[in-house]
């Protein structure tokens, strides 16, 4: 765990959510500030800042895809679609810098993207 991160603080239940998903190595949560009907916060339970952090081999961007595509069916999304999304950084709009996927669903998305 990295010290005052709040994802690793809804890991270890010193803040609460209200989780959709969790096996040994993902949780998944509700988005405390929804951009969409369905706004759900993908992360593993492991701290790693953003996808550009995580050591080549580890398999746990895999197992993240794999709940996402689980999560999307489990909330009534997958046949209408939805959006699957990770920020990095300042200028991709990174605010936790513990890594994460947006799974967006239950309106039609814009593109570009703001
Ligand atoms: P990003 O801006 O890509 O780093 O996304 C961080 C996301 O985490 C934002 O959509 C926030 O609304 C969300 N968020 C921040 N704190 C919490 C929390 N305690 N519970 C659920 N979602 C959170
Ligand atoms: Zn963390």
């Amino acid at each position: 765990m990295a010290d005052e991160c709040i994802f690793c603080k809804i890991v270890n239940g010193e803040i609460p959510s209200e989780k959709v998903h969790e096996d040994d190595h993902v949780l998944a949560f509700k988005d405390i500030d929804p951009q969409a009907p369905v706004h759900i916060i993908i992360i593993p339970k492991k701290h790693h800042q953003s996808i550009m952090t995580v050591p080549a081999g580890e398999p746990i961007i895999a197992q993240m895809l794999e709940a996402a595509n689980r999560i999307a069916l489990k909330m009534g999304i997958a046949d209408s679609g939805f959006r699957l999304v990770t920020n990095v950084g300042e200028d991709g709009g990174q605010t936790v810098p513990h890594l994460h996927f947006h799974l967006l669903g239950g309106r039609a998305m814009q593109w570009p993207p703001g």
